[in-house]
């Protein structure tokens, strides 16, 4: 542990001085310059992305981190993965990672990295092997059919993930359970330029033999899918061809059939064809204008593929029913109608596809209940989001990290409190921003943002994203994080980066601008039923297992709930569940926009060093007491100070470190004895031990 403000700046952050926005950065780069990507705040780790192999990874390392407490080496994910394995093993605790920042930051090399690490030290055996290549297996398959090329990411994951790995008293792995968030599914239909659709479709038509595209009826190469962009088909580095074998085959090792796989490539393939459906204005003998299909051969094949009636495909995709109690109205559809109920569909089965796969994966994987397990929970998942234009997705995302915060702050002084008290040492309270008003405004079960967006998408009559606008600036005209166009002019107050359709929200991390078009549209997310009905009747089985509410018998009239409801309440378990757990953190940083190594951006960082709240968690953290060691490993740096213990000691431990203490000038204030640790207040009073140190 270095202490000193060496080459390579501090290793725990907590021991910074000046404490200032800064001073972190400039511990960070100076870290960074030196290929130390990794720094703790006390047993939070701060990772920031190389962007190139560092040679301290595999085999080799894994052994060094098993063998050390957390402090005596560098700080690594290793170190942070082997306290949390550990003290889940041996203490008994439920343990959670949880891995946060923005795209690109370096979240799922982070959380392989964990689980690589675990799975490398938990246990042996054949049955616990293959647990273990399930576990692992599961990463490929999911990245296959839930990460993209983007602008900032080439391996971006497009939805969140939560891993929950379950192990035996012992400490072996049983097995696990997957829960996913929010699939970014409106890239099924369109990418941004630069950007590519989900790796599987290009894995597919890259990596599939002859016979397998001619059953599933696609063409090779990308150019022919009006679905795929145009302007970028392959990614640097990534060989989608053997990605796919790779696929394929984890699919089979996690207990896919060759059954299932057969229908989820069918599926995949489908959705590729459903995009090529080209749509054609018609008018009714009246004048009316409709829609009909351009060249029938793309959904005559999908229909032989999966085994539906194309004819009904096509009046589901250019015609709708409206059912009331007495009769059934059937009204055509124009081609932009009916371009979007196709495109409708293709995102409402691809996504359905993606939540089928993880739930495939689970009842792999899944353990018995019954048996008592240990539970180390892995979160990888999306980081506060700003864009340029914020939409209905940035909105959960971010309110996501608002509650994330919320954990982190409240178990972060959970935690401070506890070990005092283990400690006996008296605990001085804390202040710190609470974000409770942010979640609130977002949560309230009545009142809140989600809870007003869904009475407007329930509302009879008609609605429309500036209704539901025109209620929150009603509602929050007075609340102090919120802002719009109308509370601001009411207020004299003119900022001209904002759109009349648009409100702004005080996050804790910072304020952010929400464009309102479109938001009761996806929050509604409906699929209008004559589609999920020609969907049910598929003699595929997967596909037909998708539209369970294509079944005439099960339409009740209830709607299902809105997008925003199901992402509220999954948070809302998956809080219950971190709550639960002991938590340990990863923070990711990503050090420039390029994707190259060795370049650290000041600006880029401290953005994120705001949004991941670095300062304020260091803040926090030495509250009280910013440095603490256990008496015997203290008295081993610290003992040549003191006659009384150099050469040698034989008294106790704790006397050892109260002898070495007495002789030098350090303030009783600074200094608090607990049970088994001692705890030193400022870090300037380690600096001064280190200092006292060298000189002798
Ligand atoms: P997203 O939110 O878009 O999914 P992410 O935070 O999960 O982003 P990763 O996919 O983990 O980001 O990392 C992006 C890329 O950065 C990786 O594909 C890899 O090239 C590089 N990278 C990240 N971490 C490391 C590391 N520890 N060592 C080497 N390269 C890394
Ligand atoms: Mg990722």
């Amino acid at each position: 542990m270095s202490f000193q403000e060496g080459s390579v700046g501090v290793e725990d952050l907590v021991l910074l001085e000046p404490l200032e926005e800064g001073s972190l950065l400039k511990n960070l780069k100076l870290r960074y310059e030196n290929k130390e990507i990794y720094t703790y705040i006390g047993n939070v780790v701060i990772s920031v992305n190389p962007y190139q192999q560092l040679p301290i990874y595999g085999p080799e390392f894994i052994a060094k981190y098993r063998d050390y407490t957390f402090y005596e080496l560098k700080p690594h994910i290793y170190a942070l993965a082997n306290v949390a394995y550990q003290s889940l093993r041996d203490r008994d605790r439920d343990q959670c990672i949880l891995i946060t920042g923005e795209s690109g930051a370096g979240k799922t090399e982070a959380s392989k990295l964990v689980m690589s690490y675990v799975a490398a030290v938990c246990g042996r055996g054949e049955q616990v092997n293959s647990v273990k290549e399930q576990l692992l297996q599961s990463n490929p398959v999911l990245e296959a059919f839930g990460n993209a090329k983007t602008i900032r990411n080439d391996n971006s994951s497009r939805f969140g993930k939560y891993m929950d790995i379950e192990f035996d008293f012992k400490g072996s792995p049983l097995g696990g359970v997957i829960t996913n968030y929010l699939l970014e599914k409106s890239r099924v239909v369109k990418q941004l330029k630069g950007e590519r659709n989900f790796h599987i479709f290009y894995q597919l038509l890259a990596g599939a033999d002859a016979q397998l595209l001619k059953a599933l009826k696609l063409k090779q190469g990308t150019s022919g899918y009006t679905y795929l962009n145009r302007d970028v088909s392959r990614v640097d580095g990534m060989d989608d061809a053997s990605n796919f074998r790779a696929v394929q085959s984890a699919m089979t090792v996690i207990g896919f059939s060759k059954d299932e796989i057969q229908q989820v490539l069918e599926v995949t393939s489908l959705v590729l064809k459903l995009g090529n459906i080209e749509l054609k204005d018609e008018f009714q003998a009246n004048g009316i204008p409709a829609s009909g299909i351009c060249d029938r051969k793309d959904i005559q094949e999908i229909g032989e593929m999966v085994g539906l009636n194309s004819e009904e495909l096509e009046r589901a995709l250019c015609s709708r029913t409206r059912e009331t109690a007495k009769e059934k109205v059937v009204t055509v559809l124009n081609v932009i109608q009916a371009q979007y109920a196709r495109d409708a569909l293709a995102k409402n089965i691809y996504s359905r596809l993606f939540d089928w796969i993880v739930n495939r994966i689970n009842e792999s994987i899944k353990v018995g209940t019954g048996e008592k397990k240990k539970v180390m929970g892995v979160l990888d998942i999306y980081g506060f989001e700003i864009l340029e234009d914020n939409s209905f997705e940035q909105f959960v995302i971010n309110y996501c990290n608002e509650k994330l915060q919320q954990v982190f702050i409240e178990l972060t002084l959970k935690e401070e409190q506890e070990e005092y008290k283990r400690e006996g040492i008296p605990w001085t309270k804390v202040d710190y921003f609470d974000n409770g008003i942010i979640c609130n405004l977002i949560e309230h079960n009545q009142r809140g943002i989600l809870a007003m967006l869904d009475e407007e998408c329930l509302r009879p009559g008609v609605v429309s994203d500036s209704t539901f606008l025109a209620k929150l600036n009603q509602l929050f005209s007075k609340h102090s994080h919120y802002e719009s166009k109308v509370t601001q002019n009411a207020q004299h107050h003119y900022d001209h980066s904002m759109g009349l359709s648009c409100f702004r929200i005080c996050h804790y991390a910072g304020k952010v601008t929400y464009n309102v078009n479109s938001f009761i549209d996806k929050n509604n997310d409906l699929l209008f039923r004559d589609l999920s009905q020609v969907m049910w009747k598929a003699q595929q089985p997967l596909l037909r297992s998708l539209f369970p509410e294509g079944n005439p018998k099960e339409s009740s009239l209830k709607r299902p709930p809105t997008a925003g409801a199901q992402f509220k309440s999954s948070v809302a378990v998956l809080m219950k569940n971190l709550y639960s757990k002991n938590p340990n953190y990863i923070r990711c940083i990503k050090p420039n926009e390029q994707k190259q190594r060795n370049q650290f951006s000041s600006e880029l960082v401290a953005v994120q060093a705001r949004y991941l709240g670095l300062l304020e968690n260091v803040r926090v953290r030495r509250a009280g007491y910013a440095y603490r060691q256990g008496y015997k490993a203290f008295l081993g740096r610290y003992r040549l100070l003191s006659r009384s213990t150099w050469p040698s000691w034989n008294g106790g431990d704790r006397e050892g470190v109260e002898k070495v203490l007495e002789s030098l000038i350090v303030s009783s204030e600074e200094l608090a004895f607990g049970k088994t640790k001692i705890f030193i207040r400022s870090p300037k009073t380690l600096f001064y031990l280190e200092e006292q140190r060298r000189l002798r």
